[in-house]
């Protein structure tokens, strides 16, 4: 019988095979549930699904993507992003451009 505080779904089953053969059921907490994008909300890729201890024992390189805002919000979200400032930079020079008379 499992100790009374395992004896509840919020623990997962590890089956583990010990040296000798035998067989004993180690209880984990389960994993939450994947990152997701802060604009669209759709799964991060490259995010690994630990719990928070597990996530420490990892290098940096391996929480998140190394591109910026990588883990935050996903390619697609930053590819219109960087898009749509650069264009309303671009068009923001343009209109200075227009509006200053051309000097000498
Ligand atoms: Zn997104």
């Amino acid at each position: 019988m499992p100790r009374p505080r395992h004896r509840t779904s919020s623990f997962r089953k590890i089956h583990v095979r010990l040296p000798g053969g035998e067989t004993v059921v180690h209880y984990e907490k389960r994993r939450p549930g994947p990152a997701r994008c802060a604009i669209c909300g759709r799964p991060l890729s490259g995010v690994p699904r630990l719990r928070p201890v597990e996530l420490r024992k990892l290098p940096r390189t391996a929480k998140r993507p190394e591109r910026p805002f990588g883990g935050m919000i996903c390619h697609e979200c930053l590819e219109k992003l960087i898009k749509k400032s650069v264009r309303t930079q671009l068009i923001a020079r343009l209109q200075e451009l227009r509006r200053a008379p051309t000097a000498a």
